[in-house]
């Protein structure tokens, strides 16, 4: 359906659980604590799911938190695929222990991955995640291209961490055929909301100049796609700062909670648990209304600090 600013809203991303298995240093706190206690179950997911149809959702992405951590993703992943009018469904993941899993979600139909990974280097992984293993990675990587499902690599660069390996991701571009996504960071954990550790997608085309603008894939997407002379697969600059989207912006996200959030760097939020359990009608009214009335576009500034991390939103 369209808002009041004209914008075609029909993308959802679903966040399963704000529960994780690492802790990566710009998405959330070292020290909070997640439960699973108010994650909406499979039941509610369903009923929830045949309203955002009725209104004009055809493409899904299940997020979190890590929606590898909900032992009943492939039956979630089933559901969402039952319906003929979701065209794209795909998972973001931060990939361990995602390759065990893949046959199974593939077979339940899932048809794309975005894997986070944001170092090739084993230790500074392992730090900016606090814990992950990149073997484990690697090997999910290589089980969806042989899977041949499409594969997104996302990298948050920061300042003083990873910036130092862009070219050895634009080389993997280069080299197998991923898109290798750099995502400027947003003001969610503490270290989000430092300005000078964002590295602008302009200093990646200034530092390498053989990437030339591709024609974009999906006219809604955030990504500005960039190619090389003989790439496999594209680079594509996600540049939510530097260069805002909202104007395209096709997204409504529902948190694992059950709020519908018409903005990632928006605090306002529509509760639908109240509304699960009484009459179709008056939930689909309610949803209408909160995707009709999206915001403009997002605050995100360096004063701007989110109500909550980004695991609880969904990435
Ligand atoms: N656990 C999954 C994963 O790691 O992909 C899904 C959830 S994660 C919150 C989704 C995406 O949000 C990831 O690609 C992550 O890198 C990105 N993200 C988290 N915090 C961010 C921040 N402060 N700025 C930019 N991107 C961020």
């Amino acid at each position: 359906m369209r808002d009041w600013m004209g914008r075609d809203i029909h993308y959802l991303r679903i966040s399963l659980t704000e529960r994780c298995n690492l802790k990566c240093i710009y998405c959330r706190e070292e020290t909070e604590y997640c439960q699973a206690k108010q994650e909406l179950s499979l039941m509610e997911l369903t009923r929830l799911m045949r309203v955002f149809v009725e209104l004009g959702i055809t493409k899904v992405r299940l997020t979190g938190g890590e929606p590898l951590v909900r032992k009943d993703l492939e039956q979630i992943v089933r559901m969402v695929a039952s319906f003929p009018e979701i065209r794209d469904l795909s998972i973001t993941t931060n990939a361990q222990g995602l390759a065990e899993r893949l046959p199974a979600l593939r077979r339940a139909g899932l048809q794309r991955v975005n894997i986070s990974l944001d170092s090739l280097d084993a230790a500074r992984y392992r730090c900016m995640t606090r814990g992950g293993d990149l073997n484990k990675v690697i090997n999910s990587i290589q089980a969806a291209v042989r899977e041949k499902m499409m594969v997104k690599i996302n990298v948050v660069l920061v300042r003083g961490e990873n910036d130092t390996e862009i070219g050895d991701f634009i080389a993997l571009a280069r080299d197998y055929p991923i898109d290798v996504r750099f995502i400027e960071l947003m003001p969610f954990s503490t270290l989000g909301t430092a300005d000078e550790r964002r590295v602008p997608g302009e200093e990646i085309l200034a530092q390498y100049p053989f990437l030339h603008p591709a024609a974009a894939r999906d006219p809604s997407q955030p990504a500005q796609d960039y190619s090389g002379n003989g790439f496999a697969g594209h680079v594509g600059l996600i540049n939510p700062i530097s260069h805002k989207f909202c104007s395209k912006c096709s997204r409504a996200r529902l948190t694992s909670d059950g709020k519908l959030r018409m903005c990632l760097g928006q605090d306002e939020e529509t509760d639908l648990r109240p509304w699960l359990y009484g009459s179709e009608e008056h939930l689909i009214q309610v949803i209408r209304d909160a995707i009709y009335h999206k915001p403009q576009a997002h605050g995100f500034c360096s004063t701007y600090h989110a109500a909550r991390a980004m695991n609880q939103i969904g990435g």
